[in-house]
């Protein structure tokens, strides 16, 4: 379990996050990556390893906006890899997650999501932006499906989220 943070306000998201990030970086860690959102799209940077691998990319070109997350993962379920690295997305790349911690149940979880929904992670974080998807698929605002993906994970962990249509 290592760091979340996130950002939303006038200033260029990603330095702000890379920032913020590396004073985390004590705690250990694996992998980090940060999503921003602007003009109606997600920008993702993540990379297993060091945090200033990504140091180079955590600009305005790259990820542009004002609003974003990021993480540091300590890898609890799925090896340390580019593909396992948060943030994690819904199959129509309009939701970003970073997570700490363990979703005891994802395996049920994602043997229900699997036939609506591509995986690209082993990780137990990725049923979250699906379970999100889910609920925005039959109606709710992202924050009230955000509430409703709540209720349904056990386990202990923090969770930022963020989409494209509300950000
Ligand atoms: N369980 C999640 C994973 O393995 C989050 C780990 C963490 O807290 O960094 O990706």
């Amino acid at each position: 379990m290592c760091g979340i943070i996130g950002y939303t306000g006038k200033e260029p998201a990603a330095p702000i996050l890379y920032g913020a990030l590396t004073r985390l970086e004590y705690r250990g860690y694996d992998s980090a990556g940060i999503a921003t959102i602007d003009d109606n799209k997600i920008h993702i940077v993540k990379e297993k390893g060091k945090l200033g691998d990504i140091a180079p990319q955590c600009n305005e070109t790259t990820l542009p906006g004002q609003i974003g997350i990021g993480h540091v993962r300590w890898a609890t379920h799925g090896g340390a890899t580019r593909e396992n690295a948060h943030p994690h997305c819904d199959s129509e790349q309009k939701i970003a997650v970073v997570h700490n911690g363990i979703i005891a149940n994802y395996e049920e979880l994602k043997s229900q999501l699997l036939s609506k929904y591509t995986f690209r992670s082993e990780t137990d974080t990725e049923v979250i932006p699906h379970l999100i998807r889910y609920y925005m698929d039959s109606g709710l605002s992202f924050e009230d499906a955000f509430f409703a993906m709540a209720k349904e994970l056990k386990g202990s962990y923090a969770i930022l989220a963020t989409c494209v249509s509300e950000p």
